[in-house]
């Protein structure tokens, strides 16, 4: 039995990104959702508000746990005792950038494998980046984010326009 490392920006957390969780849950002992903090990436959600979405709505699966990570990839997996990583492809758009993450990641450190799982249908078009968007625009994101991560969306929004208004 093996545990896995799911790293990923996850600003937010999507119902996409908890279906990976879920079945990554049966696939190995243990999952950590490891939550990134790329300076490159700018994220609407602070690290610590993205692992306490995620923490929230994984709560009732006793093998996964929340964590997140700076710097090299390998680094963390040795860290947490694992060469596995977990990610999701929707698109062959997607394949093509895994493709490229996996291959380096196993230049780094030739034992780092990564393993695939593919979106559910009804997952297949979800990205975060689209959720946000659909978000600034005062569009309804219920059936795509759970409820408090709706909230969250609603909330910075809100935060933001009247920054903006200011
Ligand atoms: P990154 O910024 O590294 O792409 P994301 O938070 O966007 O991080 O995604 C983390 C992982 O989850 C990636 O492997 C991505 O392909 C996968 N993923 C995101 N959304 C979905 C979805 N709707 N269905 C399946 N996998 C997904």
């Amino acid at each position: 039995m093996r545990k896995a490392v799911y790293p990923g920006m996850f600003d937010p957390v999507t119902n996409g990104h908890l279906d990976v969780i879920r079945r990554g849950s049966v696939i190995f002992s243990g999952l950590i959702v490891s939550v990134g903090c790329n300076p490159l990436k700018q994220a609407l959600f602070s690290v610590e508000e993205r692992m306490e979405m995620i923490r929230h709505n994984v709560k009732d699966f006793k093998n996964v746990e929340v964590d997140c990570f700076e710097g090299m990839l390998v680094d963390h997996l040795a860290k947490r005792g694992t060469n596995i990583i977990l990610r999701g492809i929707r698109t062959a758009s997607d394949f093509e950038y895994e493709l490229n993450r996996a291959l380096t990641n196993r230049v780094f450190d030739k034992n780092a494998e990564t393993v695939f799982v593919m979106a559910s249908e009804q997952y297949l078009f979800l990205n975060s980046a689209l959720i946000k968007e659909t978000a600034s625009l005062g569009g309804n994101v219920s059936k795509f984010v759970p409820p408090d991560v709706e909230r969250g969306l609603m909330q910075k929004f809100k935060r933001l326009q009247r920054k903006n208004t200011t």
